[in-house]
């Protein structure tokens, strides 16, 4: 079944245009990887389908019956660096939509909802610490429980393991596969290993949208995307894409 479908959708900030008639659907338990330049649209189609922005034309279609379609991680967690909370406190936070705010009580149902998320992630023993005190890795597990606990049918995350030493990238990867046995997974990478061995289809963006079995993608395609040659190196054991140098345009 198909839970996503996009339809003529173009977005504009201002003047300027930042996704022009994209078309694409997506399956049910999907793992897709969202990959294209700095400034390629990335964020703005993940904004797109979370309903965060309007696009100007088209549609974005999610079939599920679920009240919370998504659970989102977003690119910068700059959340928590200077607010004390605890780890569970956070992932509690992942509830809040279905509490009526400002009238927020978590019972023992939602304490038992947190525990089981940060099971899932394995960072029960995390629970008490407050999380500006945790690693890079351990922040971005803490955010991906608070993006399941309401157990949302699609997970989101904008590039969610900039910033992580390589040995945790490998353990948030692991994760999310063993998420994407009950979810549909989309995530924006930049790592080419991750393409070849937990993606199972691309959204390459850049501007345009082109949606790719994995089996089809190779140098080619990506340079098509990247508009210049793509290079690799490694960082640890990862081979990752280094991206070509895209004019930054000014951010409103
Ligand atoms: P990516 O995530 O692929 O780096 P974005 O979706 O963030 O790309 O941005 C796509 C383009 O839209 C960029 O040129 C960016 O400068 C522009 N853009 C993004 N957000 C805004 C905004 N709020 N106002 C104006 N331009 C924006
Ligand atoms: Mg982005």
């Amino acid at each position: 079944m198909k839970i996503i479908k996009v339809k003529n959708v173009s977005a504009w900030y201002g003047d300027f245009c930042a996704l022009e008639n994209v078309n694409f659907e997506i399956e049910e338990k999907d793992f897709t990887g969202i990959i294209g330049p700095n400034g390629g649209g990335k964020s703005t189609l993940i904004k797109i389908l979370l309903g965060l922005k309007k696009p100007e034309t088209g549609t974005v279609d999610i079939r599920t019956d679920h009240k919370n379609p998504f659970g989102y991680v977003p690119q910068f967690t700059t959340f928590g660096k200077d607010f004390p909370v605890s780890v569970e406190e956070t992932v509690l936070m992942g509830l809040l939509t279905k509490k009526a705010f400002p009238y927020v009580r978590f019972n023992r149902q939602d304490q038992k909802l947190a525990c089981e998320a940060m099971a899932k992630l394995g960072i029960e023993h995390l629970k008490d610490r407050r999380i500006n005190s945790l690693s890079g890795g351990q922040l971005q597990k803490v955010m991906i429980a608070r993006a399941v606990v309401a157990d949302p049918p699609i997970l989101i995350l904008d590039e969610p393991v900039s910033n992580i030493d390589a040995k945790s990238e490998i353990e948030i990867y692991d994760l999310l596969k063993e998420l994407n046995k009950e979810k549909t997974v989309i995530m924006v990478s930049h790592n080419t290993s991750i393409i070849s061995s937990y993606f199972k289809t691309l959204l390459c963006v850049n501007k345009h949208v082109y949606h790719h079995d994995k089996s089809e993608m190779n140098g080619e395609e990506l340079e098509k995307v990247y508009g210049s040659p793509i290079e690799l190196i490694s960082h640890g054991n990862i081979p990752r894409l280094i991206l070509p140098k895209h004019e930054e345009h000014n951010h409103a």
